[in-house]
């Protein structure tokens, strides 16, 4: 089991705290590992976006905690910087994995400005790319590549860069960030892109809220996903040439049934 190495349960004595970031996955609390449960019971202080620290409700008691809204990461790395120099185990919560669009960036890139000595321990948690496509069936069999589409730290011209770069090599794409209340435009724009490399036949998926209590599953195409309501708790999953859908499941082939006769392989098997 992965080693939460943080305080391991006693009260920190010594000087220096840490920062443990940790993942808490895509919403329900039984997606959560528990090295991070365990990180999280061992913390003097907790620090989130508010929308994680709510789903985390029964496991915070009794802790300090400090939540705020989204657009503070770097005041809220800072804290995590000060408390933790006070001597404090400080875990900061990210949803999905905290190393994928998330804090644990952030946080390094401020140890590195501060040129600050604290420990800083990251601990993985299951991203939304790995609960959507598990909801999905199985759409990243083969190679993939995973874009955000909010422009809001990336210049625009990156993002459609690295569409075409993706769509005309032929991976699995996955688009996080799809659209904000705000930022409307861009899935649309994504698609045209996808949809000069794709046939509008392809499969895509669309899970929203994966895990919680909203959880909404589709399948559909390209021609057909603008018809869906796309949110920014909306993960996109956009199959290759190869990928099919089978009761409303989407499978992207790796390529056995090129290789084996898949119905002797699995009589024998
Ligand atoms: N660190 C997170 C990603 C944060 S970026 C991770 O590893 O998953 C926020 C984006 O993640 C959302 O806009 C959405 O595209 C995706 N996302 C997060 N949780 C999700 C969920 N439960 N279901 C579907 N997509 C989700």
């Amino acid at each position: 089991m992965e080693r939460c190495d943080n305080g391991g349960g006693r009260k920190s004595s010594s000087p220096q705290g840490i920062i443990t970031v940790v993942g808490t996955g895509p919403g329900a609390v039984d997606h959560i590992t528990p090295a991070v449960m365990a990180c999280i019971a061992a913390a003097d202080v907790v620090i989130g976006y508010s929308t994680y620290l709510d789903l985390l409700a029964d496991q915070l008691a009794g802790k300090r905690i400090i939540s705020s809204a989204m657009m503070q990461e770097v005041a809220r790395c800072n804290s995590a910087f000060d408390l933790a120099e006070a001597g404090n185990r400080v875990v900061m919560v990210s949803g999905g994995d905290p190393g994928i669009y998330a804090m644990a960036g952030l946080l390094f890139e401020i140890a590195a400005e501060r040129n600050s000595s604290i420990a800083i321990e990251v601990l993985p948690g299951i991203a939304a790319i790995n609960s959507c496509a598990a909801r999905l069936g199985a759409p990243l069999m083969h190679d993939f590549a995973a874009v955000s589409l909010s422009d809001l730290l990336t210049p625009w011209e990156t993002i459609e860069r690295r569409l075409h770069a993706a769509a005309s090599a032929d991976f699995v794409i996955a688009l996080y960030n799809p659209k904000s209340k705000k930022r409307t435009e861009q899935i649309t724009r994504a698609r045209d892109i996808i949809l000069q490399y794709r046939l509008a036949s392809t499969p895509v998926g669309i899970v929203r809220g994966a895990t919680r209590a909203d959880e909404h599953i589709l399948v559909t195409d390209l021609e057909n996903m603008l018809a869906a309501e796309i949110t920014m708790q909306t993960t996109i999953i956009i199959g290759n040439s190869c990928t099919y859908s089978w009761r409303g499941k989407m499978v992207t082939p790796r390529g056995y049934s090129d290789k084996y006769a898949l119905q002797k392989a699995c009589d024998e098997g």
